[in-house]
């Protein structure tokens, strides 16, 4: 079967492709500006890695006790859905001393499709964006593959919230993308029940190195790691496990990814093994899930007009153009012993430039999520989903703004931005 030319065009104000927490964001909050919004996402559900793979909000609060919160808006809408149709748990996190909120992530789906629905959103999900539709220097669209063939999709304003900066790639914008080797782990995760939550947790991170290492010295287990992380959820009797490492291989590559995914299920079952036979609490546990797919830290970021750093991070600098805040620590899993955590000061955040979602070379574009522009250490600490959500709102404010005025997105002041963010409860 030959695939159509093109089957349909649809035209919109603002287009956002990706439905993880950055993009889900950015069309919640350009429907909110009143903007006619459609998102595209290659799964039939929203979230990102955060129903795919994860289930805990980190970077709602800064570190320390008590915890500021430093993100609101969209981010803290979603977090009020949550608790009104499941617990929540507000624990510590596993590897920094800030507080983080977890969720159940099918519920999340429920509350994205909910958020999305009653603002309008056209959410247009089994359809993956490949290539984009070009004037001069300035993106007007995209094109999507689904079942039916090839869909061509227009905007005022398109918004890359893929994670991996796919629709800035396709229409040229340079991307900085390290070498496998020097990219952060991808990591498999599963979830366990009928674990003996109470027994569990009294096993503490050192006791639970000291029995991986030892798994993996006498050779009986082939661990991956010799750390990780079990977390509490809200759910009796259930712990997810971030404990697999997938290394040397490019995420953008469908062959080496098609790869990882291999290794990280087979790696979450020995990992399974190892703490059913070893780990007090796990004795009865089952395999409940494991994430529908590898979750990837770091692939591609973008060129923009301004590359947020890591003395900007450690240093909490804040910005006249920023947008939102980000509080959470550097946290880099490249080594074999764990990540590697630098963190900001008690109740601290840095600001996040405007121009950090502005691609240097392309108009019509705004990229926003994990793939902004910034170092290796910055892109660590920005991340995470609190983080992601908050430029998402912001995102969405701006490509609102510019579609509405048939306006470049570099034409948009930063302070419009910020005042509309924080009038919807934002942090800037
Ligand atoms: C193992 C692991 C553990 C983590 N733990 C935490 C944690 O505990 N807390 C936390 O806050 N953060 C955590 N993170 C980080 C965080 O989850 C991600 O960085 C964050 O989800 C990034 O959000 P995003 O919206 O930019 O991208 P994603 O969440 O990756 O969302 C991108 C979306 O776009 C879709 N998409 C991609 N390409 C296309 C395309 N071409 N066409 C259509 N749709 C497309 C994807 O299906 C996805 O829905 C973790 C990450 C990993 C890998």
């Amino acid at each position: 079967m030959a695939m159509k030319s093109v089957s349909s065009r649809r035209s919109v104000d603002v287009l956002v492709v990706g439905g993880g927490p950055a993009g889900a964001a950015t069309a919640l909050a350009a429907a909110w500006q009143g903007a006619k919004v459609m998102l595209v996402e290659r799964y039939g559900f929203l979230g990102g890695l955060g129903t795919q793979v994860l289930d805990t909000i980190c970077g709602y609060y800064a570190s320390g006790n008590p915890p500021v919160q430093i993100v609101g808006g969209v981010p803290e809408t979603v977090v009020r859905e949550l608790e009104v149709r499941s617990r929540l748990l507000l624990r510590q996190s596993t590897v920094s001393a800030t507080q983080v909120i977890a969720y159940h992530p099918e519920v999340l789906k429920c509350v994205w499709d909910e958020l999305l629905g009653r603002a309008g959103v056209q959410v247009l999900f089994h359809a993956l964006v490949f290539d984009v539709r070009r004037e001069g220097d300035r993106v007007t669209g995209v094109l999507a593959a689904t079942k039916r063939g090839i869909v061509q999709l227009e905007a005022g304003v398109v918004v890359d919230a893929s994670g991996d900066a796919d629709v800035a790639f396709a229409a040229g914008v340079p991307c900085e993308q390290p070498p496998e080797e020097d990219m952060q782990a991808m990591a498999t995760t599963f979830r366990l029940m009928h674990v003996d939550v109470e027994r569990a947790r009294q096993v503490s991170r050192e006791e639970l190195k000291r029995l991986m290492s030892d798994a993996v010295d006498t050779g009986d287990f082939a661990l991956p790691r010799r750390e990780g992380s079990l977390a509490m959820t809200p759910l009796p009797g259930v712990i997810t496990v971030n404990m697999t490492r997938v290394t040397g291989l490019d995420p953008t590559d469908p062959d080496a990814l098609s790869e990882a995914e291999r290794i990280g299920r087979d790696q979450a079952l020995e990992c399974f093994r190892f703490l059913k036979a070893r780990v007090a609490g796990y004795a009865s546990a089952e395999l409940a899930q494991i994430s529908s797919q590898i979750g990837v830290r770091e692939s591609r970021r973008i060129s923009g007009l301004y590359r947020l750093m890591r003395d900007d991070v450690l240093s909490a600098r804040k910005f006249d153009d920023g947008i939102a805040r980000g509080g959470w620590p550097i946290e880099d899993h490249r080594s074999v012993q764990g990540p590697r955590l630098e963190g900001l000061g008690p109740g601290e955040y840095y600001g996040i430039p405007y121009r950090c979602m502005l691609p240097v070379n392309i108009d019509g574009l705004l990229v926003v999520g994990r793939a902004v522009s910034a170092d290796h250490d910055a892109h660590a600490s920005v991340r995470v989903m609190g983080t992601c959500m908050a430029m998402g709102h912001a995102a969405g404010v701006a490509a609102a703004l510019a579609a509405a005025r048939g306006a470049s997105p570099h034409s948009i002041l930063a302070s419009e931005v910020r005042e509309q963010v924080v009038r919807r409860g934002g942090m800037v």
